[in-house]
């Protein structure tokens, strides 16, 4: 055991003053906590704090880093001077030091002993490209160095990969393992359960790619938490990064005390997913961008609405790792809608014919809306229409034609691409504009709307309900609704808050 916490806070600034805010914050959260001294910019920065620690010396097990630039870290100096500010760091209270196979291999171990002292070391080797190294045969080399624990960081740019490194740990003593990469993110959080002996988070700046922030690893997806009886659910798509469905379900199982987590997964090969659901114990998982059509042919059944939508946002995985797949963005349109206009009497366009296109076409249909689509591929538009009885209609006719509602079911104006829109301010001729887009809260869309006094819905109201249809059909309990929309209000931050209140 390294540290009592396993969650490991990496603390990297390149100021003494800011490192040891840093370093404050971090131990509010845990009690472990790793120094990336090369970050400091000077020697002066180095002494300043080391001089700190020594003075204060926080209760805490403080690992010392001084990686040099050829192990990917900022240290400029030699192998030499890297050794003497470790066993300065040791001496001002650390109790561990990191040490990187590159200069590891070119010290006997009987001194690397000797200017160590008392203090213990890691060995560790980064691989922050594609490789396909024997995880053993790395892991017998740094052993041979004859420190206290071993460390493996190799970037991972599948979930096959990521777990490769991670059996490494499995069932053994002191071995940290780290699957780096965006991909990989999930993996961060569950390497505790899978032996990794730590899991790093920054406090503030990432010191290797796909890191999770401190606070999210430690209070979103408790990942020191997690064990084999944890239930693991997710959301599969392509961004992801901007989804706040971990806060919402999250939020959801924390309110309930139910031992689960929800994580993201950056999936850009479906099938590496889908390979990993019974590795990783994934019971359930949300289906976004790309992948709602896609996920169809591998599914074992589906329940009839999913079906006749031909699009599936949820996913339940049963015995033997078969997927069920089931709709619920149906049950936000409505909920959305239903309150702002009288569905049966109206005219609908939706712009985009995909995934939650085909949700929102088939929720209207049946509601007794009359329905347009317009998307860029005609094709696309005239099948869907057909599907659901309604009528094709190309951009050109948008300046001449009048709705009810205008939905946008495409993720044009998405989080970061904020600036743009799927329709110009002379193609709304409508009283009502529906974006699907939560983030931001009020696209550029909306904005173009409300300019010319058009009512407005955010995604948000629709994106609730349908998480929280997803919880139900995951748990079989009512969901914490309450507690479950605070948590999105709270990641959106007051301005989408009130935009928010201001809708409902
Ligand atoms: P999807 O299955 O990939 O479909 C996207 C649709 O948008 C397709 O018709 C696509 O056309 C079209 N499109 C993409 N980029 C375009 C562009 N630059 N110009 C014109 N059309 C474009 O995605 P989805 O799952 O339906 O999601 C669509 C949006 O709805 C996303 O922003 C998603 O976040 C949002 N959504 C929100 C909620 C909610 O709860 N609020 C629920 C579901 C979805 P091509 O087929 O030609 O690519």
């Amino acid at each position: 055991m390294i540290g009592k916490d396993k969650i490991c806070a990496v603390v990297a600034a390149e100021r003494s003053r800011s490192m040891w805010k840093q370093l404050e914050r971090a131990l509010l959260q845990t009690r472990t906590v790793e120094l990336r001294l090369d970050w400091l910019l000077t020697e002066k920065e180095m002494q300043a704090f080391l001089r700190r620690l020594a003075t204060e010396r926080p209760r805490a097990t403080l690992i010392a880093t001084c990686r040099r630039r050829e192990a990917g870290g900022r240290f400029r100096g030699t192998i030499a001077s890297q050794l003497l500010v470790l066993a300065e760091a040791l001496r001002a209270g650390c109790g561990w030091c990191d040490l990187e196979i590159e200069s590891a291999s070119q010290c006997p171990p009987e001194l690397l002993e000797v200017l160590i002292g008392g203090g213990r070391r890691l060995a560790s080797a980064h691989f922050f490209r594609a490789h396909s190294a024997g995880w053993h045969s790395v892991a017998a080399r740094l052993w041979r160095t004859r420190p206290d624990a071993v460390k493996i960081a190799a970037n991972s740019s599948s979930l096959a990969d990521g777990l490769r490194l991670l059996r490494l740990a499995n069932g053994k003593r002191n071995i940290v393992a780290i699957p780096m990469g965006e991909v990989a993110l999930p993996l961060r959080c569950l390497a505790l359960r899978e032996g990794s002996v730590l899991s790093y988070a920054p406090v503030e700046m990432a010191t290797a790619p796909g890191q999770v922030p401190l606070d999210a690893l430690k209070n979103l997806y408790r990942a020191d938490r997690i064990s084999r009886k944890t239930r693991v659910y997710g959301v599969i798509g392509d961004p992801i990064a901007h989804s706040l469905s971990p806060q919402l379900q999250n939020a959801g199982f924390q309110a309930r005390k139910m031992d689960a987590v929800y994580l993201p997964f950056l999936v850009h090969n479906l099938r590496d997913f889908i390979s990993a659901v019974e590795p990783l114990g994934v019971r359930g998982f949300s289906v976004t961008l790309p992948y709602k059509q896609k996920i169809l042919r591998h599914l074992h059944d589906c329940d009839s609405l999913a079906t006749a939508i031909g699009a599936v946002n949820t996913v339940v995985v049963r015995g033997a790792g078969k997927l069920y797949g089931y709709n619920t963005d149906y049950i936000g349109v409505l909920r959305a809608l239903q309150l702002r206009i009288s569905l049966p009497a109206s005219r609908v366009l939706i712009v985009g014919a995909g995934g939650a296109a085909r949700a929102v076409a088939f929720a209207l249909a049946q509601s007794g809306a009359a329905v347009c689509i317009c998307a860029r591929r005609a094709q696309e538009a005239k099948m869907l229409a057909r599907a659901v009885g309604g009528e094709a209609v190309t951009r050109g006719r948008l300046r001449e034609e009048f709705f009810d509602a205008i939905v946008n079911a495409t993720p044009v104006g998405m989080f970061p691409a904020v600036e743009r829109s799927p329709l110009t301010e002379h193609e709304l001729n409508c009283r009502l504009v529906f974006d699907l887009i939560y983030r931001p809260v009020e696209t550029k869309l909306l904005q173009l709307a409300a300019r010319r006094g058009i009512e407005t819905i955010s995604g948000l109201e629709m994106f609730l309900a349908q998480g929280v249809a997803q919880w139900e059909i995951w748990t079989g309990e009512r969901a914490p609704v309450v507690a479950m929309r605070r948590a999105v209000l709270d990641a959106l931050g007051v301005e989408g808050k009130q935009n928010f209140r201001a809708q409902a």
